[in-house]
């Protein structure tokens, strides 16, 4: 267990805004479930945002979509709360962790790409930056929900695109 950022390294200057996309080299994220008993740090790029409107994320997010991206799991680190996760496989090989107190979505483990975590953009309390580049699983979206942008949408599943790959 590597030990965990501590506040002064953040005040040194870590958590600097970069470039356009947010994506430099050193950028520091607090995140906590609802209830702060789960706190983590993300150190690193957290990459490939989307907007997930798949039957899956709307129900285990209760909302109309998942917002949601991509960052290396060696970059992830909890602060506190790691024993109250709790994780549940809402596909085959796709594990989803989740505060068991208050409930908040966390992490999610891939188990053919555990160098990587998903996670959600819910929980974090800092911005990380990046925007959603797209909506996918659109033809799964909620009948009740309208999207109002101009993001491009696919019907299917997570497309993952070279340059949004670290
Ligand atoms: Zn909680
Ligand atoms: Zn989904």
């Amino acid at each position: 267990m590597q030990a965990p950022f501590t506040r002064a390294s953040i005040r040194a200057g870590h958590h600097r805004d970069g470039g356009r996309d947010g994506a430099i080299c050193m950028r520091l994220l607090n995140g906590s479930c609802q209830c702060q008993t789960v706190t983590f740090q993300i150190a690193g790029r957290i990459t490939d945002a989307m907007y997930c409107h798949c039957s899956i994320c709307r129900k285990l997010h209760g909302t109309a979509f998942r917002a949601r991206a991509i960052v290396k799991a060696s970059d992830f680190r909890f602060l506190s709360g790691e024993d109250i996760l709790t994780f549940y496989q809402s596909s085959p090989g796709v594990e989803r962790g989740f505060c068991r107190i208050c409930g908040s979505p966390i992490v999610t483990r891939f188990m053919r790409n555990p160098a990587h975590l998903g996670v959600p953009l819910g929980p974090l309390d800092d911005d990380p930056g990046i925007r959603a580049t797209r909506h996918v699983h659109v033809a799964s979206k909620a009948p009740w929900f309208t999207i109002g942008d101009d993001l491009e949408q696919f019907a299917e599943g997570a497309v993952i695109r070279r340059d949004d790959r670290r």
